[in-house]
């Protein structure tokens, strides 16, 4: 019964003799798995107090409204008690408690019926298909064959470090890619799911692994567009499955299988069977034929990693000419609202998501192919501060999906109500002020920055949706955007990255210090190796005689 909540996104509060044999099996519990074990015999009461909190926190109910508050839980959320066992006084008392705020019982005790309010039902299988039914609420079950549970209960599930069975990419610096490709039809056969390498079982337990993921697609109404939208789902198919953790994308993707997930069975070649029901499940309408080829084999890999780093670099040319004063739509991303309830990027032609999956183009194709999903357009309405890039659409879009927690987005700068970071950013860019600009540090480095902390900690304090001006994450190609932190200065402004990042960026970062008239400027950009310490950092700017020494205080 539990798995079968889970597999169908419920939100679980067992009580304490649930909990008791919950432990007896070994099945783990957590809010990050959605099963939350709640106290003793007041029971089903903190389930309806956190169903009440709701209501004041999301549904604006003030505290003493019990019209209200019985208004609101009657729709949402879709609360029901399961009974099991003998019924006393004081369960009794409880249930009917929560019936009183708008939320009924199923029991499989012999007593009289409520109907649509106290209700029986004997066959523990058809118990939470009884509650879905009465509570009307909407579940889309697709069933997939793998050894562990799947569903939106694990979407936030982390797999820690101890808990790790294989990792790919990440840390490991294995070489991992995920690409769709659009291809011919006979190109393509539906169903076909191959693997090819060695699998989880066959890797030494604490290892990193190589790891690429090729979803081969054809349909008639496909467009080459779509494949980064479709691409982008990846993470999020991947994360519900149960021992199964995915962050980044394209070739800079962390994965881990978890110990207890491998023990079950769980291995990379499922993620074929699960991006191949996931993605017909959601794109139907759009593709006829899906392969995938899940691979760990090193020459396997490099074969595909060429064409896989193409299609990246094609994505990326193709929102290049574009700029934001040229349209008058920009889009949201409310993807990551499952980890971060309350953030969204917004997406303009010169800005894109801080996951660096999702461009202007992707928004406005994923806004095609599903135009009631997570990338919404948006007028930008009138102009407030075109410096700090401020319009009175993107706030209205803002407040509308922040939920009324924030009010204003600046595109253009970080020091004032700057865009939020769910978690996924690519790069963090953080001020340094004693140096009078910003570091970069992207997600895979590892090391000390100078601003004390690594990316780990500083991925802490920046993410979850809030605004912290000083901080913000992004996608690395928004560094050499035109459009990047403008209205504090620009470019000029990044006074330390990483020296892999500067590296890997190293032909756009050129290009873009050139139009500044500024060739020279990438090397007065310090890294790890110059300093990871402000006053050294700042001894070094000096010396190179950096830019961001002159321009206007930064706070
Ligand atoms: Fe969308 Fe932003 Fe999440 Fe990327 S980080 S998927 S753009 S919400
Ligand atoms: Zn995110």
């Amino acid at each position: 019964m539990i798995r079968d909540c889970q597999n169908k996104g419920m939100l679980i509060m067992a009580t304490f003799d649930i909990i008791r044999q919950l432990e007896d099996e070994g099945i783990s519990m957590g809010t990050d798995i959605m099963l939350y074990p709640l106290g003793e015999f007041t029971q089903a009461i903190h389930g309806l107090s956190f169903a009440i909190r709701a209501a004041l926190a999301f549904g604006g109910i003030q505290r003493g409204d019990r019209e209200g508050i019985y208004n609101y839980l009657s729709k949402r959320p879709k609360v029901v008690i399961i009974q099991l066992g003998p019924l006393d006084q004081v369960k009794v008392a409880a249930e009917f408690a929560v019936l009183f705020n708008g939320s009924p019982t199923i029991t499989d005790q012999d007593v009289e019926e409520i109907p649509g309010k106290y209700v029986v039902q004997k066959d523990y299988d058809q118990m939470i298909q009884t509650a879905i039914e009465l509570r009307d609420m909407q579940i889309k079950l697709e069933a997939i064959d793998i050894p562990v549970a799947y569903g939106p209960a694990f979407e936030g599930e982390t797999v820690r470090r101890p808990d790790t069975y294989v990792e790919a990419g990440g840390p490991s610096k294995t070489k991992v890619f995920e690409l769709v490709k659009m291809r011919e039809a006979e190109e393509v056969e539906d169903g076909k799911i191959t693997f090819i390498g060695k699998d989880a079982d066959e890797l030494e337990e604490g290892s990193g692994s190589n790891l690429g993921i090729l979803i081969e697609v054809y349909g008639k109404k496909m467009q080459e567009d779509y494949e980064s939208v479709l691409e982008r789902r990846v993470h999020q198919f991947i994360n519900f499955a149960e021992g199964a953790w995915h962050t980044g994308q394209r070739n800079l993707l962390w994965i881990r299988l978890s110990k207890k997930g491998v023990e079950s069975g769980l291995r990379f070649k499922h993620f074929g069977d699960i991006l191949y029901a996931k993605l017909h499940d959601e794109f139907g309408a759009l593709l006829n034929r899906i392969q995938v080829t899940v691979m760990t084999d090193q020459a396997e890999i490099d074969k595909h990693f060429p064409e896989a780093m193409e299609a990246y670099e094609a994505r990326d040319e193709r929102v290049a000419g574009l700029v934001d004063e040229k349209v008058e739509t920009f889009y949201t991303c409310t993807l990551c609202q499952s980890f971060a309830p309350n953030h969204v990027c917004i997406i303009s032609p010169e800005r894109l998501g801080l996951c660096g999956a999702i461009n202007w183009l992707d928004a406005k194709a994923s806004n095609q192919i599903t135009p009631t999903g997570p990338n919404q357009p948006i007028e930008k309405g009138n102009t407030i501060d075109e410096g700090k890039g401020i319009w009175t659409g993107v706030n209205e879009a803002v407040r509308e999906h922040s939920h009324g927690k924030l009010d204003i987005f600046s595109l253009y700068t970080m020091m004032e109500t700057p865009m939020t970071s769910c978690g996924c950013f690519e790069c963090i860019v953080g001020l340094v002020p004693e140096a009078n600009g910003v570091i970069i540090v992207n997600r895979e480095h590892s090391g000390m920055t100078p601003l004390g902390m690594k990316f780990s900690t500083l991925a802490g304090t920046v993410g979850g949706g809030q605004q912290t001006p000083g901080f913000i994450g992004v996608g690395r190609y928004y560094l050499v955007s035109k459009k990047f932190i403008s209205a504090d200065g620009g470019l000029h402004r990044i006074v330390w990255m990483p020296k892999q990042l500067k590296e890997e960026m190293m032909d756009r970062l050129k290009a873009r210090a050139e139009e500044l008239g500024t060739p020279d400027f990438v090397d007065k950009i310090a890294d790890e190796e110059v300093t990871t310490d402000p006053a050294e950092l700042v001894e070094y700017l000096t010396k190179v005689d950096h830019p961001a020494l002159k321009l206007p205080p930064m706070m």
